[in-house]
């Protein structure tokens, strides 16, 4: 089982970049501007904490996945 779990409310996206540009592992900018995570189920978070804290509009939240299967809301 994946130990994070990407949520990004893409519908509020303003389309800068940022997280993009600081975590391109995982994030693209699609053809209408705006970002979508390649992976929402991860092992490793590397540079995704970066990039929701560095989310001006704060929409990227990161889950973390306990053994028993409860989350914890990370950011
Ligand atoms: S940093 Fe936030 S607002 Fe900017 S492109 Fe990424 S998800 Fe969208």
């Amino acid at each position: 089982m994946a130990k994070y779990r990407i949520v990004h409310e893409r519908e509020s996206c303003i389309a800068d970049g940022v997280c993009a540009s600081l975590c391109p592992d995982n994030w693209v900018i699609e053809d209408d501007g705006l970002a979508s995570p390649l992976k929402t189920e991860l092992d490793d978070l590397g540079c995704n904490m970066e990039a929701a804290q560095a989310c001006p509009v704060n929409i990227i939240h990161i889950y973390e996945i306990k053994e028993d299967g409860s989350e914890v809301q990370l950011i």
